[in-house]
């Protein structure tokens, strides 16, 4: 079946090559070095993750546009067989197939006009990989290059696929098995490189950055982005001189802890430049103090930096770092956007980040130059930027060296995160998934490390959201989310769409005047791009974080997006976003043309209901299990017990009941398979029934509080 569609699709493809005379093979994800450098003008495709090198996401198709949006219906939908987590994967689209990746590191390719699946592929990623995966068990996409697709597994492995049947070419490890590292971002393709980083500045890792050639998965180059233990020499690598200028700005015996500054998101390429551009993530740990041994005014090149390095070498040529000594998490990893701008009368080559740490940063993307940085979210950690964009950071910011809570604003949510932004060249805007969140940054005093939680220096229980109406309530109120229409040039906001909710989808904008965002709710709206007026929504029953796309096949212009809600802040953030999501998770592709009539399948959503057993342990005991609740449930299962993710919230759970079953799962590691694994090594029987104590008092707190609401005062 597929092999005929197949077939169809290659003499279209040779068709339409010979006609712009660039590439000799017919074939599937028939991409070469020419298309890529054409993208912006091939404007029915989406070939690569922000469908251009400069990563602007914006497609120059209008036959969809301002005027006639509401006329936008589903085309056609494909649930996929995926487990309901998180999706942030972007689709590709390339001569009318659309490859796309789910969580867990699966494949699909489908027909982009029909929906009709054309084959899947599981890398068949173990579940215990979970444990390791800070943020969910996520994939941002896949990439695509001379008949092949390549996508990084949660697991580390660099997977190449043959387009046309979703076969494995190679594989290639890209870093040893149990290192608690995971692949999560979408692969680039350069010059015939594949560009992969890692995640796990949470867990104690060294970030870095590898080039894989794209034919034979063999590594061309790496570069770390942090320094190692001194007394084992150069690396031997592409960062050897980068990090003579990295190493003196860390203290202490910081290699222990890995160092962090993980490339686990935002990379571009300026061809004209030959540069590569990449961020790298937050320190590990968090914590400035245990990082640096107590030594002062430490900055920790290059964590929370945007880098630039020789594409075909490797070789250093300039860094920007944007939180120096960061404790807060503030990582520098967000979406990265090439544009020439005219600033103050001057043309300038420029790129772009509205970073974690709630800064809108303009730099020169040939030098590193800082042009301007201005918060786009309300700041707590700084006092503003000098003329270089190096922050001012007030004593009480410093938590670790004062000892002292800090109420940090962003939190760790960021005031955006991965999810992607957009820059239109008409209106000249941005459009950002902004969040506004508030967090309680408490160091923890030991510094022992656990090799199932993260290990960042954090004290989990006392930094636990308290169980206080009025504080719960503040803390609610405070975290929200808005779409954020930013003036690049003038570093000011040109529109916003405020949300009660945080955490809504990326952005995508079209030269038909329209900025496409979902919603954790599950609805996918279009904006007009110059004003921010809302033309049109459709009810998709589940939540939306992912980045939408827009392509044509056959001349009809298709607008698509992933649905499938999850990731690090509905899985820890607990009773603060809550209930602000959709009843229903379904991993789904969406796609909508004008005139769209198809409808989606009935809507299953079900919730289990609070049925705890009686609680019957001390005070003492539910103590103890609050304390080991936070540091080692809380970032999937959610603070207090409440889950917001599709995670299993505990307090509905029907193993709450038994006991035996419950210390299976924890201790024997029976549901391993779903990344729920065995934590015998760290937690005792004794230890796994506090933690259910605790549980089985919330799950009453929570019936409790549904009596109050209801004022039925009757049995739940
Ligand atoms: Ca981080």
């Amino acid at each position: 079946m597929l092999n005929v569609r197949t077939l169809a699709l290659g003499a279209a493809v040779a068709t339409a090559l010979a006609l712009v005379g660039c590439s000799k093979q017919p074939g599937p994800a028939n991409v070469d070095d020419a298309r890529l450098l054409a993208a912006a003008s091939d404007n029915a495709n989406w070939m690569t993750t922000g469908r251009t090198f400069d990563e602007q996401r914006f497609s120059p198709l209008a036959k969809v546009n301002a005027g006639n949006v509401k006329e936008l219906g589903l085309a056609w939908s494909h649930d996929f067989d995926a487990v309901a987590r998180g999706q942030e994967a972007t689709p590709i689209v390339v001569d009318g197939v659309m490859y796309v990746s789910t969580a867990w590191s699966k494949v699909f390719a489908l027909d982009a006009k029909t929906g009709k699946l054309l084959w899947g592929y599981d890398p068949q990623v173990p579940g215990e990989t979970g444990i390791d995966a800070c943020c969910d068990v996520v994939n941002r996409g896949v990439a695509v290059y001379q008949g092949k697709v390549y996508v990084g597994a949660l697991d580390g492995r660099l997977i190449a696929l043959n387009a046309a049947d979703g076969k494995v070419v190679w594989e290639q490890r890209t870093f040893e098995k149990g290192e608690r590292r995971t692949l999560t971002h979408a692969p680039r393709i350069v010059k015939g490189l594949v560009i992969m980083g890692n995640t796990g500045a949470e867990y104690g890792v060294r970030g870095y950055v590898s080039a894989y050639d794209a034919a034979t998965g063999a590594q061309k180059w790496r570069f770390f982005t942090v320094p190692g233990n001194p007394a084992a020499g150069p690396d031997g690598a592409a960062s050897d001189e980068a990090m003579k200028i990295a190493a003196p700005t860390w203290g202490g015996e910081f290699w222990k802890y890995g160092g962090g500054g993980t490339v686990w998101n935002g990379i571009a390429f300026d061809p004209a430049l030959n540069l590569l551009y990449f961020g790298t993530g937050n320190g590990t740990p968090w914590n400035y103090q245990q990082r640096n041994g107590g030594e002062q005014g430490k900055d920790n090149l290059f964590i929370d930096s945007i880098l630039a390095v020789d594409v075909d070498t490797g070789a250093y040529k300039w860094h920007f770092q944007t939180t120096p000594g960061d404790e807060w998490d503030y990582d520098a990893t967000n979406h990265l956007i090439l544009a020439d701008l005219k600033v103050g009368g001057a043309d300038r080559k420029v790129i772009m980040q509205a970073s974690k740490n709630g800064f809108f940063y303009v730099l020169d993307r040939a030098t590193g130059e800082f042009i301007s940085g201005k918060n786009f979210v309300p700041v707590a950690w700084t006092t503003g930027l000098d003329e270089k964009g190096r922050p001012a950071i007030p004593d009480e910011a410093r938590y670790s060296v004062t000892g002292k809570p800090f109420n940090g604003t962003p939190g760790p949510g960021g005031g955006n995160s991965w999810h992607p932004m957009s820059f239109n060249p008409a209106t000249g805007l941005v459009y950002i998934s902004a969040l506004e969140t508030g967090f309680g940054f408490v160091p923890k005093t030991d510094d022992k490390q656990s090799k199932y939680t993260f290990n960042i220096g954090f004290d989990f229980a006392k930094g636990s959201l308290p169980q206080v109406p009025e504080i719960k309530a503040g803390a609610r109120a405070g975290t929200k989310g808005f779409l954020l229409a930013w003036d690049p040039v003038n570093q000011k906001e040109a529109w916003r769409v405020q949300h009660d909710h945080p955490w809504h989808g990326g952005t995508l904008t079209t030269a038909g005047n329209l900025v496409f965002q979902g919603t954790p709710f599950g609805e996918f709206v279009a904006y007009s791009a110059d004003k921010g007026e809302k033309l049109w929504s459709h009810s998709a029953q589940t939540g939306i974080m992912a980045g939408a796309i827009s392509y044509e096949v056959d001349g009809e212009q298709f607008i698509a997006v992933l649905s499938g809600y999850g990731g690090a802040l509905p899985m820890a953030a607990g009773e603060v976003v809550v209930d602000r999501k959709s009843k229903t998770n379904v991993p789904r592709m969406l796609v909508y043309s004008l005139g769209g009539k198809a409808t989606l399948p009935q809507d299953m959503a079900v919730e289990l209901p609070l049925n705890p057993p009686p609680a019957t342990a001390s005070a003492a005991v539910v103590e103890k299990g609050f304390n080991l609740y936070h540091p080692y449930c809380t970032n999937c299962h959610g603070d207090g017990a409440v889950s917001a993710s599709f995670i299993p919230d505990l307090r509905r759970s029907p193993t709450l009941a038994s006991a035996e079953e419950w210390e299976n799962i924890v201790l024997k590691g029976t549901r391993n398979a779903r990344g729920m694994v065995n934590h015998s090594e760290e937690l005792t029987r004794d230890d796994v029934e506090a933690i259910r104590a605790y549980v089985i008092k919330r799950a009453h707190d929570a019936l409790a509080e549904q009596k109050t609401a209801t004022g039925t005062g009757g049995a739940g």
